[in-house]
Order: structure tokens, then sequence, then C-alpha cells
């Protein structure tokens, strides 16, 4: 177990579990285990319980930690948006093309139709290939969400940045929770809710680890 403000290791003869309480020799900061517990989780832990869809590269000045958005709605979204799409945007621009006749009114009511395929073929796509993944270095970081190099990118200093938990997402994914992770502090940044509890959970407790070594 280390100490949640200096890292620094904790002497076992200082920790009392019956009591939830343990002393830093180093600091003397007095905490309580439960409520630091996922705050004292080493590196090994973290790089040896990579639950499936995840990965941790780290070398001595960055840590990447991402997490595959990879699900199985894929197999639903993708058949049921080719439908969807296919019929909703074929009957309306398709038609219009093959008779050769310009309809206003059709053209403007198919617009909510355009926006709506393009949002939920990026769900059916990032289904199939995305990931999130978190960068990070002594300055800061980033959080990326997308598709290769295509996508979202979100930055931060630690200064900005004193907490991660986990909180109600701004979105909620088809087959998610509702859930997502949030960097807490002058910023907030919020991602991660189309991943699956487990790598959500996992991305939660790396940069937590990677956080703490950077305050
Ligand atoms: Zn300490």
């Amino acid at each position: 177990m280390k100490c949640p403000k200096c890292n620094s290791e904790i002497q076992t003869e200082n920790i009392n579990i019956q009591a939830d309480i343990a002393q830093c020799n180093k600091c003397k900061n007095i905490f309580k285990i439960s409520e630091n517990i996922e705050d004292v989780i080493d590196d090994n832990f973290i790089v040896n319980n990579k639950p499936n869809g995840t990965w941790y590269k780290s070398d001595f000045n960055k840590t990447i930690i991402g997490a595959s958005t990879r699900s199985p709605i894929a197999f639903f979204l993708v058949p049921f948006m080719l439908v969807w799409s296919g019929g909703s945007l074929g009957g309306i621009y398709g038609s219009q093309i093959t008779n050769g006749e310009f309809n206003l009114l059709l053209t403007l009511a198919g617009i909510p139709f355009i926006i709506g395929s393009i949002f939920f073929w990026s769900l059916a796509l990032m289904a199939i290939w995305g990931k999130v993944e978190v960068s990070l270095d002594n300055k800061g970081g980033k959080v990326f969400t997308g598709i290769s190099t295509i996508g979202i990118t979100k930055h931060f200093l630690w200064s900005d940045v004193s907490s991660i938990k986990e909180g109600q997402a701004n979105l909620r994914y088809p087959g998610g929770k509702g859930v997502s992770l949030v960097l807490e502090g002058a910023k907030r940044i919020s991602f991660g809710s189309s991943l699956k509890e487990e790598r959500r959970y996992y991305l939660l407790r790396a940069v937590k680890s990677v956080m703490n070594k950077n305050r």
C-alpha cells in the first residue's frame, strides 16, 4: 500500500485494517484505508490486470491507457442502419435523383434523417473500430475518442484537473449504462460513456494511478 499524498510505501505496522486507518511514515499523513483503496493500487496490478480490449503502454515520460469501444451492439446497429438510412435517404433523395426532379419540401424534410444517419452511423462504426485513449505525461494529457486518428481530442493540464471519477454521461449510448468518466477540477472533461463497464473501470483506475504520481 502506498501513501495517497506522497506515494511512499506504508510500513505494515502503520496500517490498522480494523480501525480503517493508516499513517505514512514519511509525510505523517493519516488516511482512511477504505477511502483510498483505489488510489493505492500499484502499477503492477494495473499492468497485469488488463481486461480484454484494453491496453497500457508506458515509457519513462509517457503513459498511454486505452480501451476499445468494440461492442456486440454493432451486430444490431449495422443492419438496422443499412435499412433505416438506406430506406429514409433513398426514399427522400434517391427518388428525386432517379426522377430528375428537385423537391424543396421533401429535401428539407430529409435533413433530420441526414443528421440522424451521421449520428447513428458514427455509433455503429465506433462499435466496430472505435477506441478511447488517454495519453498522459508529466504536464498533463489528452483524451481521444474516435476511430484511428479521426475523432475528438480533449486536452488538459494536471493543474486543470484534481480528480477522476464515474459520473452521469451527457449522452446515453445504446447498450450503455449512461455512465462516463469525469476529470474534474478547473476543467471538466467527460469521456468513456461508450465503453463496456469493465473497460471503463480499468481506465478509471489506471488514469487515477498515473494522476497520483503527477500531483
Ligand atoms: Zn506520505
